[in-house]
C-alpha cells in the first residue's frame, strides 16, 4: 500500500496543483489529507473542491473548523483571514447551482481522527487532534512526548506545525532536509513508535519554500517530497485581497 499524505494546504491553489501533479507521477494507491485545507490563502473554494475530489480520506483542521464555526485562539491576522475565508465559502454555497454541492457541508462532516490498523492520522496530535502542536523542540519536554506517545498505537501521521520530520520515542526529531535540485529524502520508520509530521503543502515553515508532502510506502518508510511551485503568483493574489495580510504572501517565498 502506497499512500500520499498531504496537509496544511491553506487555500494555496498553485501549491496544491503542483503537489497533485507530482502525486500523479508517483502512482499511489490513495491520497490522505490531514486538514487545514483553508485559511491564510486566496483560493479556499478551489482547494476544498480539489481535495474533496482527489483525496479518499480528509480530516478537519483547526482553520477549517474556524471557518465553519466561531474562530477561537487565532491571532488577529489569522482570524481576519478565517472570516474572509468563511465569506468565500458562503458566497459559493449560496449560489443556487451549488445547492447540492455545498463546501461547508463537506467540511462540516469531516472527522478529526482516522485509524487504520496501528496507523493513526490526526491534524495536530494524538492527544488533542485539532489544536495541539508537536514542535521539534518538544523533544525536550519529556512528559508531553510521553503522554502523546502513550496514545499512539505505532505510527501517528500529523501536520499543524508546517515543519516536516519524524519524532522517535527517544525522543529525537529527525529532520528531512531535501537539498536544492533534489526532490526527496527517504527515511525508514523506526521499529518502535513514531510520530511523522508530513509538512505543509501551502505554507511551509522550515525555511524551504517548496511545497512539502509525504509518501508512506508499505508502512515501513516515508519519502518526504519537495515540489517547486509559482509562489510569486500566490503572493500576488494575497496582496490583492485586503483581508489577507501581505505577510501571508511574503512568507511563502521564504518558507517561514
Ligand atoms: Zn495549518
Amino acid at each position: 500500500m502506497k499512500r500520499a499524505i498531504i496537509s496544511d494546504i491553506h487555500g494555496n491553489l498553485e501549491a496544491l496543483k503542483a503537489v497533485l501533479e507530482d502525486i500523479d507521477r508517483q502512482r499511489v494507491d490513495a491520497i490522505f489529507c490531514l486538514g487545514d485545507v483553508v485559511g491564510y490563502g486566496p483560493n479556499p473554494c478551489e482547494c476544498v473542491k480539489l481535495v474533496r475530489d482527489r483525496c479518499s480520506m480528509v480530516l478537519l483542521g483547526n482553520h477549517d473548523q474556524g471557518a465553519l464555526f466561531d474562530p477561537d485562539g487565532f491571532n488577529v491576522g489569522a482570524e481576519r483571514a478565517i472570516r474572509w475565508t468563511r465569506t468565500q465559502l458562503e458566497l459559493h454555497d449560496r449560489m443556487p447551482k451549488h445547492s447540492a454541492d455545498r463546501l461547508t457541508d463537506f467540511l462540516g462532516e469531516l472527522p478529526r481522527t482516522h485509524t487504520e490498523g496501528d496507523l493513526l492520522f490526526v491534524h495536530g496530535s494524538a492527544r488533542r487532534p485539532l489544536e495541539e502542536y508537536v514542535f521539534p523542540e518538544d523533544i525536550y519536554n519529556q512528559l508531553k512526548m510521553q503522554h502523546i506517545f502513550e496514545l499512539v498505537g505505532r505510527y501517528c501521521f500529523q501536520g499543524h506545525t508546517h515543519i516536516p520530520g519524524i519524532f522517535t520515542t527517544s525522543p529525537e526529531f529527525l529532520s528531512p532536509s531535501v537539498p536544492k535540485g533534489e526532490s526527496e529524502v527517504v527515511m525508514p520508520l523506526p521499529r518502535e513508535k513514531a510520530m511523522v509530521n508530513v509538512g505543509s503543502v501551502g505554507q511551509p515553515r522550515d525555511g524551504d519554500p517548496r511545497a512539502c508532502y509525504a509518501i508512506l510506502e508499505d508502512d515501513a518508510r516515508v519519502r518526504f517530497r519537495r515540489i517547486e511551485y509559482p509562489f510569486a503568483e500566490t503572493c500576488r493574489k494575497i496582496h490583492a485581497i485586503a483581508d489577507l495580510d501581505n505577510f501571508l504572501g511574503d512568507r511563502l517565498g521564504q518558507g517561514r
